[in-house]
């Protein structure tokens, strides 16, 4: 029994998660936003946002050689986009299963994507790659003040 692995296994992560502006000019923020509570994740940040070329650039610089990268900063920047930050163990994890591949047409039925969308271009919803990832993106979203540190009632509920 190596007690220190049980505690590396238990980690709490921050995923960023993001309705895209298709993803809100289709009227799905509620739907999404319920599919990560009935999960039992911990909201931490939550607002509507209109985000900027330079924010948009700057959250995607690892696809910055790709050819669709400026049509993918012209799509995130379209309209209004729902930022939320989530925590929990394996959050980041569960959050790109719960998602789904990013072509929505090999996206699993049951997923976000599988559910709700048909194109890479237009697929509703962004979730971090990685714990790092995920604690970069929300620094890169939210500014401090924007997040908050609360004890849902139901924890004890869900994890013995
Ligand atoms: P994700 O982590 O599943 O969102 O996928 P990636 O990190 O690989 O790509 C980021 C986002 O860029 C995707 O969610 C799509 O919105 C967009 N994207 C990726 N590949 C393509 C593509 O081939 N064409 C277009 N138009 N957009 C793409
Ligand atoms: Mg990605």
């Amino acid at each position: 029994f190596l007690p220190h692995l049980v505690a590396s296994l238990e980690q709490v992560d921050e995923s960023y998660i993001m309705v895209k502006p298709d993803g809100v000019q289709r009227g799905f923020v509620g739907e999404i936003i319920s599919r990560f509570e009935r999960k039992g994740f911990k909201l931490k940040g939550l607002k509507l946002f209109q985000c900027s070329k330079e924010l948009a650039e700057e959250h995607y610089k690892e696809l910055k050689a790709k050819p669709f990268f400026p049509k993918l900063v012209d799509y995130i920047t379209s309209g209004p986009v729902v930022c939320m930050a989530w925590e929990g163990v394996g959050v980041v994890a569960s959050a790109r299963k719960l998602i789904g591949s990013t072509d929505p047409l090999q996206a699993e039925p049951g997923t976000i994507r599988g559910d709700l969308a048909v194109q890479t271009g237009r697929n509703i919803i962004h979730g971090s790659d990685s714990p790092e990832n995920g604690k970069r993106e929300i620094a890169l979203w939210f500014n401090d003040g924007e997040l908050v540190e609360w004890n849902p009632a139901q924890a004890p509920w869900l994890r013995e």
